[in-house]
């Protein structure tokens, strides 16, 4: 932590910054500047510390401005874990090494239709299907999913195929349930900072797949992936999904790439993007796939429907088969090039 003063503070407004640095037992190191002077703690803090001389420094007569010098998670940085975490599910493994592909439809809508996209998936080389049963939808009107109906499909197909599933769980007391079905918890970008169910899925000890919320700042992203960690569960993918967008009138919403490469420095947790609600648009979805790729990430979650016409949510997003075809084999021909296999 470093405490900026204001230009020309004098020396009582000074001591009384260490004052407060003393009685919370640290030592203050002052810092002489050319025209004010700075203030460090040069300890690594316990949060309550940093809250606690965050509070009773930031209001001090005479201090510009508090800054943290190291990242307000642990269990999600690579200060504090040097090696990447690789998530394990059934056969798949998400993580360094090798670029994973999650796929199918945004909702399960019967058996026949999981049936075809878990077909297209498994001949692709893709390990990993998707399906939402329960939908986190805008409108209480369309479409929620076919709910238990739709888990035990995901269950049955992902059974018959040998695909690890994910499904997303929408509050704390159906982590149970849905974990009963499915092999990774998708928490949605809706609920990023649902912390009961965060806490949930972290003591559930199963993978989770975290999305980033559409407005959540990197720090705010990997405080809720902090949460689940903290409950004793280093089994979490981070998902980007894109962001609020200046303008709806093309996209969905901003797909940020950037995010890939910034969480790489700062976790060591492995990073998934979603160019299909990163985009809302199924012509968009193969090239920001690949520039996923090259960007670093460990992988994608796409949305592809056997029919994407007559989807029940998202189908303006959805990869049909020769689409999602063309996806597999662009991204395998790109694998050698951005240093990574599929
Ligand atoms: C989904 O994956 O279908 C979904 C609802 O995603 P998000 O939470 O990113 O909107
Ligand atoms: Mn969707």
């Amino acid at each position: 932590m470093i405490i900026v003063m204001q230009f020309g503070a004098p020396q009582e407004q000074i001591d009384s910054v260490c004052a407060v640095i003393k009685e919370r037992g640290f030592e203050p190191l002052v810092m002489p500047g050319e025209d004010r002077m700075a203030i460090g703690v040069p300890a690594s803090l316990s949060p309550d510390d940093r809250i606690f001389l965050e509070a009773a420094i930031g209001s001090l007569e005479g201090v510009s401005k508090v800054t943290q010098t190291s990242s307000p998670y642990k269990l999600a940085s690579i200060e504090f874990h040097r090696s990447r975490t690789s998530v394990q599910a059934k056969s798949a493994t998400v993580g360094p090494g090798s670029f994973s592909v999650m796929a199918g439809p945004c909702s399960v809508e019967s058996y026949d239709q999981f049936k075809k996209a878990a077909e297209v998936v498994k001949k692709s080389g893709a390990s990993i299907l998707r399906g939402g049963a329960f939908k986190p939808r805008t409108s209480p009107y369309s479409f929620q999913g076919l709910q238990e109906e739709g888990l035990k499909i995901i269950k049955q197909v992902g059974d018959e195929m040998g695909l690890a599933t994910v499904s997303e769980v929408m509050s704390a007391d159906m982590v149970t349930l849905v974990g009963e079905y499915v092999d990774i918890l998708q928490i949605g970008a809706r609920s990023m900072q649902n912390f009961p169910l965060l806490i949930e899925a972290g003591k559930s000890g199963k993978p989770v797949f975290l999305k980033r919320g559409p407005s959540a700042t990197i720090d705010e992203f990997l405080l809720a992936a902090e949460y689940v960690l903290s409950q004793g569960n280093p089994n979490v993918i981070l998902c980007e999904r894109g962001v609020m967008p200046l303008d709806r009138s093309y996209t969905r919403n901003t797909l940020d790439l950037a995010a890939v490469p910034v969480l790489k420095e700062h976790s060591h947790l492995p990073v998934i993007v979603d160019p299909s609600h990163g985009t809302g648009v199924a012509r968009y979805v193969v090239p920001m796939a690949k520039a996923a790729m090259v960007a670093g990430a460990d992988g994608v979650m796409v949305e592809m429907h056997p029919d994407p016409k007559h989807a029940l949510s998202d189908g303006s997003q959805a990869l049909d088969v020769s689409g999602f075809e063309r996806l597999m084999s662009d991204l395998k021909a790109l694998a050698p090039a951005a240093g990574t296999r599929l």
